[in-house]
């Protein structure tokens, strides 16, 4: 993964993180709107002192985590989402509110599971079991702890709450240990799907390069020049000049009647292969059809592109054919030059006219006609 992309992952990462961070603070908010309520109802006992001092330990453990989100130190540790200390830490601060509640501690059992509730998409099911085994401890060893204080308090309506919490809990982790696998299933299907992603990404690329190249000799085809040729003249600016050769071997076909088809198979890949040689990258050479090629010169002018096709004709004139004797190997060239507007069948026409030309005045020579007869 680039860098950059890594940067913008960490950044969503970290966002979303903060998001969460704020619906736990959000949930610290509830929490306290409940306890005001309860002292409203007259069912929590505070002294002011206690309450101010609750309520400012607290914020100081959000702000503790706040730091580590906003540093960005929360990525050093192995869960960056830090959702098993940010839950045993809000689970902590319940169950000493609790010790503060005396007949309303029934309802805000349910905050326990409010808390639980940030564990069940993110935490692995054993992680989210001491979470669970961690609220159960603390809410029952608080009960023991008050009836071992005061022996005539109602015990039974401790062994239904800390019962129902029992019930509860255990219910939320099986529920997070099947959340778990569906993800880890949807995680494997996602994984299944990418790699048949890959895999028809590959066979269209095949399919592509199948659709440009000409079997035989590897060139580009006629279609494919097409394209990309209209391409280049779209991107022609003014001042600059393309150059565009159409090529034909010389006395081909005597080739074939002499060496048998195969033979003249074998010439036509030796062409493409002294091509590939004198061509530069971003010359585009392809099969035109037949013995006939078509060459695209980008940003030339006529000397520069005179020489190149007379470098090419004369690497011809020496190829050796592998396991054929040709003798007299030679091609003609038919040249012109692409300016901005031009139209690429007219260009193509000029360097037909050209060809025509080179063979009319005696083959092996290449011959130009830069410019439209009417212009
Ligand atoms: P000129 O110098 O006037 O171009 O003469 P030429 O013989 O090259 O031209 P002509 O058009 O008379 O013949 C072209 C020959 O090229 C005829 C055709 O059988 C042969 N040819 C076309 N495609 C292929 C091919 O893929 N393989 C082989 N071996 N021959 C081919
Ligand atoms: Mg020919
Ligand atoms: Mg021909």
């Amino acid at each position: 993964m680039s860098l950059r992309r890594q940067r913008a992952t960490k950044r969503t990462l970290q966002s979303l993180l903060l998001k969460r961070f704020g619906m736990a603070v959000a949930t610290y908010a509830l929490t306290a709107l409940l306890c005001g309520v309860a002292m409203l109802a007259d069912l929590l006992h505070v002294s002011i002192l206690t309450g101010l001092l609750f309520i400012a330990l607290a914020t100081l453990s959000q702000l503790v985590f706040w730091g580590l989100f906003f540093t960005g130190q929360n990525l050093r540790f192995s869960d960056p989402s830090l959702t098993e200390p940010q839950v045993l830490v809000a689970l902590t601060w319940l169950t000493a509110l609790l010790a503060m509640f005396a007949e309303g501690r029934g309802s805000m059992l349910v905050v326990y599971m409010l808390i639980l509730l940030f564990g069940v998409f993110q935490l692995p099911p054993k992680v989210f079991v001491r979470c669970a085994v961690f609220a159960f401890f603390g809410f029952a060893g608080l009960n023991l702890y008050e009836a071992y204080l005061f022996p005539s308090s109602d015990s039974g309506l401790r062994i239904l709450q800390v019962s129902a919490l029992a019930a509860v809990l255990l219910w939320l982790s099986l529920f997070a240990s099947y959340v778990q696998s569906m993800r880890q299933r949807m995680r494997q299907r996602r994984f299944a799907l990418q790699a048949h992603q890959d895999t028809l990404r590959g066979m269209m690329r095949q399919l592509e390069d199948l659709a440009a190249t000409d079997e035989l000799t590897g060139l580009f085809n006629r279609r494919h020049f097409l394209r990309l040729a209209s391409h280049e003249l779209d991107s022609l600016r003014a001042g600059r000049r393309h150059g565009l050769a159409l090529i034909d071997l010389d006395h081909f076909k005597r080739v074939n009647d002499a060496h048998g088809h195969a033979a003249g198979d074998r010439v036509l890949q030796t062409f493409a292969g002294v091509a590939r040689a004198c061509m530069r990258d971003g010359d585009i050479i392809a099969r035109y059809g037949g013995e006939e090629f078509v060459l695209l010169l980008p940003n030339t002018d006529e000397d520069q592109f005179t020489a190149c096709c007379e470098r090419l004709r004369e690497a011809f004139n020496r190829a050796e054919p592998l396991g054929v004797k040709v003798d007299n190997l030679s091609l003609s060239v038919g040249m012109t030059l692409l300016n901005m507007h031009d139209d690429l069948d007219e260009a193509l026409h000029r360097a037909d006219q050209a060809l025509y030309q080179a063979k009319r005045s005696g083959r092996n020579r290449c011959a130009a006609t830069w410019a439209n007869a009417d212009a």
